[in-house]
């Protein structure tokens, strides 16, 4: 029988365990933490009956992953708040993005039809165009007039979206949204992954998995299972000579995690590839217990799946600067999520779970947690009062939790225009090693982070490709 190793246990590594499995291969997965996840983990760490999703919250990406929907996985629910997006001001005042764009028109006012104009050719289209964006850039797109208006867009820096919106209202909607690429905002293609988020939003919501996003991955290894594959979980690999025989190898891990593993196997223009290779901001996580939700001025906002929280958009930019610098902003863009709004199983009675991390610098030493309470509190006055318990995870802790995060860098590697474009090089083929039989498969691959799984189809198709299956 072909036998195939996978390093790692995240939505990347299960999915493409679960695609050899189905091709009839033989696939044992060796995850080094005690549980299987990755950046899908979720338990009741902090109080229990209180479920919180350790890493990915929302998955606008998930929903319209080609690989999922071909695995049709029983057990994956997703579930949707009122408000998908929430972005409260100083003075009360919210941008708001629902799923429908009429509602989200209403509630943008004077900047309502122009939101509309700019992401609803996309959002109609957005399962074509996330069949096409998550694949690696040089190919025949299926979709060419979807990748066109998107690409259109994606490559302006994020700043440049938000001059085509007057108010404070919707610019800093944008702003927030575009923060996802975790770079400075000024630097060409930092709008694709906002602009690819706000048109899942729009077209999908910014879903959660009922029961955590643990469900994903379980769902996941359930289905390697019943196709015949193994899972064995605290197994770190430190080099590929500990490995037991194998016909193909796939590294759901980062560029410097693999240098390690593969060590002088790799080809010497791969490993400086490698070694070259960037990663970004980090992210300071902590997550809340909290009596009654959180208080927000806004009305919005306490119906909002996710709340961004930053104020203008001016104030992110600086932040997002800052951050990238090297620089601690003394107000941080913070992301909330509310997940329990979507899944109320989450809560443990009037106490509910609250998501939170920051954009900090990469490896920052420092404790955030009271900037990102103080930045809540600016929007939801008594929320400190409201606090039962709390739990940080630093820059230095996520690196321990997971090696892949590295300084914290929870997206795989800096959104730089290169790395967007080629990651974790520039390559034909950019999940392979240059080891014959051995591929990369995680967000440091295409189409990058995101619990979409598609990394790691799409590496496991070159392997399946490479054994003649
Ligand atoms: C705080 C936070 C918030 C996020 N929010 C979202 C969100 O809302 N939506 C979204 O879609 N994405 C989100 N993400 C990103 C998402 O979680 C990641 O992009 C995704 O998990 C990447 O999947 P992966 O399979 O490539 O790697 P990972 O999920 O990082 O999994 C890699 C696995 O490999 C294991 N491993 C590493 N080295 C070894 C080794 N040597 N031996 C054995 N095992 C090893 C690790 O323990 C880990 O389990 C978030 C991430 C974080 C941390």
């Amino acid at each position: 029988m072909t036998t195939a190793i996978v390093v790692g246990s995240g939505p990347n590594g299960l999915a493409a365990a679960a695609r050899l499995a189905r091709a009839g291969v033989g696939v044992t997965v060796l995850e080094a933490a005690d549980s299987i996840g990755g950046g899908t983990r979720s338990s009741e760490y902090l109080v229990p009956g209180l479920l919180h999703d350790h890493c990915s919250a929302a998955h606008p990406m998930a929903v319209a992953s080609p690989l999922f929907r071909e695995l049709d996985l029983p057990g994956l629910v997703w579930k949707a708040a009122e408000i998908e997006c929430a972005h409260p001001l100083d003075d009360g005042t919210a941008g708001a993005l629902s799923r429908s764009f009429d509602e989200t028109e209403q509630a943008l006012g004077d900047d309502g039809h122009r939101w509309r104009q700019v992401f609803e050719p996309v959002a109609n289209h957005f399962d074509d165009l996330f069949a096409d964006i998550s694949q690696p850039i040089i190919r025949i797109p299926r979709h060419p007039i979807t990748l066109a208006r998107f690409g259109m867009r994606a490559a302006l820096p994020a700043t440049a979206l938000t001059r085509m919106f007057r108010t404070p209202q919707a610019r800093a909607l944008w702003t927030g949204i575009g923060a996802h690429a975790f770079w400075r905002l000024d630097r060409p293609m930092t709008s694709a992954i906002g602009f690819a988020l706000a048109a899942g939003a729009h077209a999908h919501g910014w879903v959660v998995a009922e029961g955590g996003s643990q469900s994903i991955a379980d769902a996941l290894a359930a289905d390697i299972v019943a196709h015949g594959g193994a899972i064995e979980t605290g197994v770190r690999v430190t080099s590929v000579d500990d490995l037991p025989p194998h016909d193909t190898l796939l590294l759901d891990v980062s560029p410097s995690v693999a240098l390690g593993i593969l060590g002088d196997r790799l080809p010497s223009r791969v490993a400086r590839a490698y070694r070259r290779f960037r990663h970004g901001p980090g992210a300071f996580k902590v997550d809340f217990a909290v009596e009654g939700g959180v208080p927000w001025a806004a009305e919005v906002a306490r119906r909002a799946g996710t709340v961004h929280v930053g104020g203008t958009s001016d104030e992110i930019v600086a932040g997002e600067l800052a951050v990238q610098q090297g620089r601690m902003p003394d107000r941080p863009f913070v992301l909330v999520c509310q997940q329990y709004l979507a899944d109320p199983s989450r809560s443990a009675g009037g106490v509910h779970p609250l998501w939170t991390y920051a954009h900090v610098p990469n490896g920052y030493t420092g404790d955030a947690t009271d900037a990102i309470i103080d930045q809540i509190e600016r929007f939801a006055p008594g929320f400190r009062e409201r606090i039962v318990g709390t739990a940080v995870r630093s820059t230095t802790e996520m690196a321990a939790y997971n090696p892949n995060y590295v300084g914290g860098d929870i997206i795989g590697g800096a959104a730089t225009l290169t790395q967007t474009v080629f990651r974790p090089r520039v390559a034909l083929d950019p999940y392979a090693t240059g080891i014959p039989g051995t591929y990369l498969c995680s967000a440091s691959t295409p189409p990058g982070a995101g619990a979409h799984g598609m990394c790691g189809a799409n590496a496991a198709a070159r392997a399946l490709a490479e054994l003649g299956r």
